[in-house]
């Protein structure tokens, strides 16, 4: 529904496969991740040891299923994929962390959504490489216990305080994902043109990157839109010019903004005279999911400065006003 932006599509395809880094040095961006994780990876093979546990937080669409696989691979074992929500009973847990091989890695995506049974069985698998689980009922009821190859989970979530504290204690290393700045993400739009064959200018790029909202999956996702208008309108050559029309003709603007964000900044500006909002209200006023306000929607206009939140609420700031061709109110003086 949020049109070609939408981070939460996830859905991966055959192009989503094939522009997806597969080393670590592929990743681009994200460098003091980089040169931790090089370092990490590096210690765990000397060793022979699994890679400790790995929790990873950030948006959407910044590249965390994509550290599982690149992890999985520069370790040499198998990667597995799953979600909190999806392993709603302890025994479907049990089922995967008794099947893993040595220093293979488990994904688990939104791993905030873990019911507490699961968790608690996640604890000793953790910690021990072993599993504690009871079979039976009643006064016939025991536990058994089931030792398990070393391995590597990688949690993602999108925001720290969602997660318990004894879990967040279980991860030896932990990395918080950054948008991406423009230069960054042009030279992902760089890679991404060269495995596709499309020629294109390095302005035609920059302006990809420019609008691709700090995030990679945005980016790839623009270009291959892009790429499509070029092919039909413009000899497939992306330049700067053909960008900006292709990017115009899908209502990203020229900060990146789609849809959502603008309903979302002008709600806080004409409902509710530039805030403060909570949170609850903004999300009744836009037709929108609080979470989704919180994990998809605000994090990037927050860190770049359109959005305040404060203990009282969202705030329009100068810049909303500007970004909508508004004119911002005088300020009153504290
Ligand atoms: P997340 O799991 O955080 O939602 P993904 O790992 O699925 O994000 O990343 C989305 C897409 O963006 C991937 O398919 C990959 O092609 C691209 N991508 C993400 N991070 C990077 C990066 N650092 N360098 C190059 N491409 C990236």
């Amino acid at each position: 529904e949020r049109g070609p932006l939408n981070p939460l599509e996830t859905s991966p395809d055959a192009m989503d496969h094939a522009l997806r880094p597969r080393r670590l040095a592929e990743y681009l961006g994200q460098p003091v991740l980089r040169d931790n994780l090089g370092l990490y990876i590096e210690a765990a093979r000397r060793r022979e040891e699994a890679l400790d546990h790995v929790l990873l937080f950030g948006p959407p669409g910044l590249g965390k299923t994509t550290l599982a696989h690149i992890i999985a691979h520069e370790m040499g074992g198998g990667l597995k994929v799953t979600s909190g929500p999806v392993l709603d009973k302890p025994g479907d847990l049990a089922a995967i962390l008794t099947n893993l091989q040595p220093h293979d890695v488990l994904f688990v995506d939104e791993i905030h959504r873990l019911s507490p049974v699961v968790e608690e069985i996640l604890y000793p698998a953790l910690e021990d490489y072993e599993l504690d689980i009871m079979i039976g009922e009643g006064p016939a009821a025991r536990s058994i216990k089931i030792s398990l190859p070393p391995f590597t989970l990688i949690g993602a979530t999108t925001r720290a305080g969602l997660l318990t504290s004894p879990l967040r204690d279980r991860f030896g290393i932990t990395f918080h994902l950054e948008f991406y700045s423009v230069e960054e993400l042009t030279q992902i739009v760089t890679r991404s043109t060269k495995i596709l064959g499309t020629p294109h200018s390095h302005e035609g790029a920059v302006e990809i990157a420019r609008r691709a909202r700090g995030t990679p999956r945005i980016a790839n996702r623009l270009l291959r839109r892009v790429r499509d208008y070029a092919q039909v309108r413009a000899a497939g050559r992306i330049d700067q010019s053909v960008a900006e029309a292709a990017l115009q003709l899908m209502e990203v603007d020229r900060h990146g903004f789609d849809g959502q964000d603008r309903k979302l900044l002008g709600a806080v500006i004409e409902r509710f005279g530039g805030g403060p909002v909570g949170v609850e209200s903004l999300a009744a006023a836009i037709g929108e999911e609080r979470g989704t306000i919180e994990d998809v929607i605000e994090p990037f206009l927050i860190q770049r400065g359109y959005l305040l939140r404060t203990p009282r609420g969202r705030c329009a700031t100068e810049q909303t006003y500007l970004a909508l061709g508004l004119t911002p109110p005088a300020r009153s003086g504290a």
